[in-house]
């Protein structure tokens, strides 16, 4: 699905309404520039999720971590160039059967990242507003928020 967002307010609800519809082993997977909207995005589907956590970038953690009826792991690969690196990350060693992955920058890791991913993308158009395709899963087609 295709959306047009008009500002973070819209992107937080919109997120809201795909983290309602995450289940236990999905991975998100981002991609699109600094500053286009991801964490802003992850931060509406932590809400979906059910839990009350200020959500921040780890940008320089890599990881956080938000404990709830599922547990949410928040990745930034932004410094991560390559899968060998991913290694010192938790992406291998965290129990994603038992919770839900949100990566941003994934174009770092491509190759890492499994086909059943939910893919979203995120585009700069202008100052507030910003286009989001959500790819690989037809579960959201038809989301309303
Ligand atoms: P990223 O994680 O992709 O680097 P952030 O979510 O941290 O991006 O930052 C996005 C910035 O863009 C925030 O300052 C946010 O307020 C702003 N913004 C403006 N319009 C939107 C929109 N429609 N959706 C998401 N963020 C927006
Ligand atoms: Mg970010």
């Amino acid at each position: 699905m295709r959306v047009v967002t008009g500002s973070p307010e819209e992107t937080i609800a919109l997120g809201r309404a795909v983290g309602a519809l995450l289940k236990k082993g999905d991975i998100v997977a981002y991609s699109g520039d600094l500053g286009a909207g991801k964490t802003t995005m992850t931060r509406g589907i932590v809400q979906g999720l059910g839990m009350e956590d200020e959500v921040t970038s780890p940008t320089f953690a890599i990881v956080n971590e938000y404990e709830g009826r599922i547990n949410v792991y928040h990745f930034d690969m932004y410094r991560i160039s390559s899968g060998s690196e991913l290694w010192t990350t938790g992406f291998y060693d965290y129990p994603l059967e038992e919770s839900i992955f949100l990566v941003e920058w994934t174009e770092n890791i491509r190759d890492c990242i499994p086909e059943t991913a939910v893919f979203i993308d995120i585009k700069y158009l202008g100052e507030d507003s910003r286009e989001i395709l959500i790819r690989g899963d037809d579960r959201f087609d038809d989301i309303s928020y």
